[in-house]
């Protein structure tokens, strides 16, 4: 983290430091750009939270933590892929204890996946993820595809690809309702439960101290007391032997949780071990981008949208990110290109707008 620091000044900064690394994962954004947005994020996000605490309505999941044979998991997740959009001519899925995309072109991409027998869901948003992924990439037009601009343009457009098949598509109640007979077939253990316990079930709000295993609620949380964190370090506000500090001050004020120790707390992800600062802001853009999309794009152009997901057939959502976001490649900025899609530029409203309308509902709150 401290030779970080370094590089920042030897690539060159006006603001402030951080925005040297920031562009290295989100070309052209600035902290001023995203303070103002994820203070509006977090503000509204924590609200939420308090008020869903406020009413204590237990959520049942545990049918989602009995035995799933593997090789059934395994059978349904190659078909999700297909049906999302997935092309196995230029791809192939396999396993690892992390998921990730790689990808050699546009005609070779990779996703890999993980299996939990106790638990269902892990396996089918690891491949719903890294599918939105792989089809940003597969999509890349073939005049790019060779060309310095032949890939998803920034990791937070990236992530807005992945998070909106994940979460906005994957856990929404047509969605569900579309695929819990089809899991139910192979999981006859499904059977008795009905779509609307399975959609609560997947959107259990849980404040917890692990940003992998966070529900789509806390999960921006969790991003942004990195993004908080790192900035503070990398414009030499804080120490680095302040940051356990710092950390489980933050987690406490806004989850209501504090790390027993640095292992589920300050040395949790790989991103700061692994030098990538200015990464974490990505996630939680992709979260923006998304809501933006959906409501100022997606909406717009397909107004049948929640009938497409309910049909479980979501080719026509594919083609509208096909044909607005993919087929650009990097050939925009991340703040143009997302003007091009919506007419706007990024704002927090419509993510809070999207938690809000899916958590009043689901929570009663
Ligand atoms: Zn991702």
């Amino acid at each position: 983290m401290q030779f970080n620091r370094k590089i920042a000044d030897y690539i060159g900064w006006e603001e402030t430091r951080y925005d040297a690394l920031l562009d290295l994962y989100e070309p052209g954004m600035k902290v001023s750009d995203i303070d103002k947005v994820f203070s509006e994020v977090r503000d509204g996000l924590v609200s939420i939270l308090d008020r869903i605490r406020a009413k204590g309505s237990e959520v049942d999941d545990s049918f989602l933590h009995d035995k799933f044979d593997k090789r059934l998991q395994e059978e349904y997740n190659r078909e999700l892929a297909e049906r999302l959009g997935f092309d196995f001519e230029a791809g192939v899925i396999a396993v690892s204890a992390h998921p990730f995309t790689t990808n050699f072109g546009n005609k070779d991409v990779r996703i890999t996946t993980r299996y939990d027998e106790n638990d269902l869901m892990m396996s089918v948003y690891s491949t719903i993820h890294e599918a939105g992924h792989a089809i940003y990439e597969q999509n890349i037009p073939d005049e790019l595809a060779k060309t310095n601009i032949g890939g998803g343009v920034s990791m937070g457009i990236h992530e807005s690809q992945s998070r909106f098949y994940e979460n906005i598509v994957g856990r929404s109640r047509g969605f569900i309702g579309a695929e819990l007979p089809k899991l139910a077939e192979r999981f006859p253990n499904l059977s008795k439960v009905s779509p609307d316990e399975f959609h609560k079930a997947v959107n259990k709000v849980m404040p917890s101290l692990i940003r992998i295993e966070a529900d789509e609620l806390t999960y921006s949380l969790h991003i942004i007391i990195r993004y908080e964190i790192e900035k503070a370090f990398i414009n030499g506000e804080v120490d680095f032997n302040e940051l356990p500090k710092l950390w489980s001050a933050k987690y406490r004020e806004y989850l209501g949780v504090e790390p027993a120790n640095f292992r589920e707390g300050v040395l949790q992800d790989v991103h700061w071990a692994g030098g990538m600062i200015g990464y974490f802001p990505s996630y939680a853009l992709g979260n923006l981008y998304g809501a933006q999309m959906l409501y100022k794009g997606i909406l717009r152009d397909l107004p049948d949208y929640n009938e497409i997901v309910a049909s479980g057939d979501l080719r026509r959502i594919t083609g509208w990110l096909k044909d607005n976001i993919h087929i650009h490649g990097g050939t925009y900025k991340p703040s143009v290109l997302i003007e091009k899609a919506t007419g706007e530029a990024l704002s927090a409203s419509y993510f809070l707008r999207y938690i809000e309308e899916k958590y009043s509902k689901l929570y009663g709150i």
